[in-house]
């Protein structure tokens, strides 16, 4: 079985352990969220040296399975106050598992900005002078001249090392583009512990071995072949995540200006159909791009300018709904280039995005400007006031700029599905742990589900019960969310999934253990808000959803505090 690294950065050790018996077969979100939850103290200061930072490859890492390179991260959360898990594509999940590690565990404060060395000889923590302030491109590219291609990084900006609370952390993908854990400020907890970067060099690392690998390589391969036929995800290769800007725009659940409109008018330009015609024109551009090895979906892309010159990578769909409808930009190029920036600063789109349409509506943006957008954000390590407020999220911006609709819950800015049109999804964004997060349990229409309404507010507890466990079991997994939606409309994948877990573990797995895997995570980081001092009052969306009706559909978020109140109640 596997190890965990613990690595103190106020001793300098770094102590390599097998995972204590009652972690043994969790991995990734559930690791980490053990983890978290078990050593640090729910009012502990986020940002102090008693907050844990972990760092977990899923159960499924370094093995054939495809799709199962995600990392999670998680922490106390200084955006939310909360238990946090974010997770991201990339290499460093995969290294780690063939060093023999399900994940590392860093706790503590360093005296001065650190990189964490991790290879199969252990910890070793190096000082980072030279990199102190530098974006996470020219992080990645110094670290890569010095270790080589064969490392894989993860690392934060500035913004992380200026501790903003919408920091992201960057982790690179095999040919070293940047992905990111972007959700809930962990960026400023490595940057709170000065901890710039981790490299990790999996070479001389033991590798993955399953008990029975006749068994797992069958599940890998029905895996493979039925997530290939799945019509979305035929649209997630040709389009990549943009290709959601159209669906949801069709459904009426597009965030739109601050969340006032559920359509945006130019969805057309910022659609995945639009980019990829876009992409088709210009040099070097790639619209199929995989962050990790063994994706059989690839939904990434390389997007470039007219000459050639890289903007951004990974230019997804919730950055296009949140900067581009929210915001109510509409030029892809611009978007782009504010991508590009954040990632480069180690900023949350999402969160930059949310908080942007505050600002927009409260008159310190004008509506559209991209370029204002851009050129404030290029501000931020400057000491710019206003830049600092948005990179602290939408939450704090609402409450600065006086904002009357703030769209965030738990202090996390909401993701660009408008959750009035799809309840489920409020019901998920209310409820969760996380706070408002496009990962947690997204509740979308399907074929396979003809009779589920996703705008009535009936049922919608029980849906989003359902969808907060199997997320949280699949981000245990480490299995990409994008194939798991595959997997939700194909029941014989998750059969598969369990099948390749029991293959790798040599254990026999109870019925159901999907679902119960995932409860346990979600119960458990409940029950760590509730000694946070969360109560059924945090599980709410703002005010202004439940009374202003949403254009077009003219929905309400009027899922009863009831059902909200009795989810997960036992
Ligand atoms: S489907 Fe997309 S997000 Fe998932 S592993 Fe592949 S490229 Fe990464």
């Amino acid at each position: 079985m596997a190890d965990l690294l613990h690595v103190d950065l106020t001793q300098r050790t770094a102590t390599r352990n097998a995972l204590a018996a009652e972690h043994e077969m969790l991995g990734g979100h559930a690791l980490s969220s053990a983890i978290v939850a078990q050593d640090v103290d729910p009012k502990a200061d986020p940002l102090g040296p008693d907050n844990v930072l972990v760092y977990a490859a899923g159960i499924l890492a370094g093995t054939v399975i495809p799709n199962t390179g995600r990392l999670s991260v998680g922490a106390k959360s200084p955006l939310t106050g909360g238990i946090k898990e974010a997770n991201s594509g990339g290499a460093a999940a995969q290294k780690l598992a063939r060093l023999g590690l399900r994940g590392l565990k860093v706790t503590g404060r360093a005296d001065a900005l650190s990189v964490l060395e991790v290879s199969a000889g252990g910890g070793r923590l190096v000082p980072a002078d030279d990199l102190q302030g530098l974006g996470t491109r020219e992080t990645v590219r110094l670290l890569r001249e010095r270790h080589g291609d064969g490392v894989a990084i993860v690392c934060i900006g500035p913004a992380g090392e200026l501790q903003f609370k919408a920091s992201a952390i960057v982790v690179t993908s095999p040919d070293f583009r940047l992905r990111t854990a972007a959700r809930g400020g962990l960026g400023a907890v490595m940057g709170a512990k000065n901890l710039k970067a981790l490299v990790i060099d999996d070479s001389g690392g033991p590798g993955v071995t399953a008990a029975d690998p006749a068994a797992i390589k069958a599940a890998a391969s029905a895996l493979t072949k039925g997530i290939r036929a799945h019509p979305a995800m035929v649209a997630l290769e040709a389009l990549g995540t943009p290709f959601l800007v159209n669906v949801a725009n069709g459904l009426g659940s597009l965030s739109t200006k601050n969340f006032s409109a559920g359509q945006f008018e130019d969805a057309a330009a910022i659609s995945g159909e639009h980019m990829v015609e876009i992409m088709g024109a210009r040099p070097n551009s790639d619209p199929k791009h995989s962050c990790m090895a063994g994706c059989v979906v690839r939904c990434s892309q390389v997007y470039t300018d007219q000459d050639g010159s890289e903007i951004t990578s990974g230019f997804e769909f919730e950055t296009l709904g949140l900067l581009g409808a929210n915001c109510g930009i509409s030029d892809l190029d611009q978007l782009a280039r504010i991508d590009g920036l954040c990632d480069d600063l180690g900023l949350d789109t999402m969160e930059v995005g949310a908080a942007a349409g505050v600002a927009m509506e409260t008159g310190l943006l004008p509506w559209g400007d991209g370029a204002a957008v851009h050129e404030l954000l290029s501000k931020v390590t400057a000491g710019d006031a206003n830049a600092a407020l948005i990179a602290n999220g939408c939450a704090s911006t609402g409450v600065a700029l006086g904002a009357a609709r703030i769209p965030a819950v738990k202090g996390q800015g909401m993701p660009a599905w408008e959750p009035r049109a799809l309840k489920g999804t409020g019901a998920t964004y209310a409820t969760s742990p996380q706070g408002a997060d496009h990962t947690a349990g997204n509740a979308l229409p399907s074929p396979v589900n003809p009779g589920y309404d996703p705008s009535s507010p009936i049922g919608q507890d029980q849906m989003s019960q359902f969808l907060q466990a199997y997320f949280a079991a699949i981000d245990s997994l480490g299995f990409c969310l994008f194939p798991s939606l595959a997997a939700l409309d194909m029941p014989e994948l998750q059969g598969h999934l369990v099948a390749a877990v029991a293959a790798l573990t040599g254990r026999e797995l109870p019925e159901g253990y999907l679902i119960a895997l995932g409860t346990d995570v979600v119960m458990m980081e409940r029950e760590f808000n509730r000694r946070a001092g969360f109560t059924p009052a945090d599980d709410r969306l703002p005010a202004f959803m439940v009374r202003e009706a949403l254009p077009p559909g003219g929905n309400r978020f009027d899922v009863s505090d009831a059902d909200l109140d009795g989810m997960f109640a036992g």
